[in-house]
């Protein structure tokens, strides 16, 4: 007899698992598309929680992900103040806070637990869905966005809930965060707490230093990257050198000048870079060429007549402009 209904493969480890928020399994909620776009057949039963199957219930959307979508941002908004804690307290600050009364003391001994919980229900990520081996198409987490350690399944929803925990107008938070792009949340929220006053006013005033400094901010990155233009020279023109006992390599001059690097300043900060890249022959090879380009710039910065008329790589270095 045909079964009426489809089930997703659940890996061994799983198999009580809720696929949502990994919370002991309770039942399998039947998932039909609604609106039916892709023209499901069966209801495709997916394991829960308690919790979450109550929160399946009402919801009706066309897709699996969607479907997880909705009900991470109910768990979201459900246990809001949980997840709150770790915005506003560390583990130890709340170890180290002392709270009087019954309450409170119970409070400091669940908080950080209930946080935890509450974090990682809504980070879970489920397994990836098969049924009978195939994965199920259209899945997406691509929306996704993650700020502190918590997952939110958009940055509409992520906007949303941050303005709450942060005490920042939502309205407002969402032009701060169009403005600096949505890669820099972090930076978005940094920008909108210290904003002093949230009066339609203050808020245009603020955006539009906002705007001012983020302006001078790609000006000066331009700049950076025209000093860092660096020129690719064959082996075969640069000479090799021995400074103060030290073997200058023809390969490290190549790598530096492939990274418009001139100064002792610009080396260091291109050290862990420089290292990686020889780090392949040998960590001695590595720090050998290294040493010999610090002694190497060094002479350059500071005998200036050596490297206008001495130092026999002078043209290359002059390309650099
Ligand atoms: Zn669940």
């Amino acid at each position: 007899m045909p079964t009426a209904y489809q089930s997703i493969d659940i890996p061994f480890e799983f198999r009580h698992t809720c696929w949502f928020c990994g919370e002991p399994y309770y039942e399998s909620y039947s998932f039909m598309a609604s609106p039916n776009y892709d023209e499901q057949k069966l209801p495709i039963m997916v394991p829960c929680c308690e919790e979450c199957y109550r929160i399946c219930q009402p919801i009706k959307v066309s897709g699996l992900d969607l479907l997880r979508d909705k009900v991470k941002e109910k768990l979201h908004r459900k246990y809001e103040k949980h997840l709150q804690i770790g915005a506003n307290w560390t583990k130890e600050e709340l170890e180290d806070s002392e709270f009087e009364g019954k309450a409170l003391e119970g409070f400091r001994e669940s908080a950080w637990a209930m946080f935890e919980i509450a974090k990682e229900r809504v980070n879970y990520s489920g397994w990836p869905l098969t049924i009978d081996g195939l994965p199920v198409v259209g899945l997406t987490s691509s929306f996704q966005v993650e700020f502190n350690g918590i997952a939110y399944t958009s940055l509409v929803q992520a906007v949303e809930q941050l303005a709450k925990v942060y005490n920042i107008p939502q309205a407002y938070l969402e032009d701060v965060v169009e403005t600096v792009g949505r890669h820099r949340l972090a930076y978005a929220i940094r920008f909108a707490k210290t904003t002093y006053g949230y009066s339609a006013e203050e808020r245009e005033a603020s955006i539009a230093s906002l705007k001012a400094m983020l302006a001078e901010e790609s000006v000066l990155a331009t700049e950076e990257s025209k000093s860092a233009k660096g020129i690719e020279v064959a082996i075969s023109e640069i000479q090799e050198l021995i400074l103060s006992r030290t073997m200058v390599s023809p390969y490290a001059v190549q790598w530096v000048l492939r990274k418009g690097i001139s100064t002792l300043g610009q080396l260091a900060e291109h050290e862990d870079d420089f290292l990686e890249s020889f780090m392949q022959e040998s960590e001695l090879v590595a720090f050998t060429y290294f040493n010999g380009m610090q002694v190497y710039l060094e002479k350059r910065e500071k005998d200036n007549e050596w490297a206008m008329n001495g130092d026999p790589n002078r043209a290359l270095f002059a390309r650099l402009g």
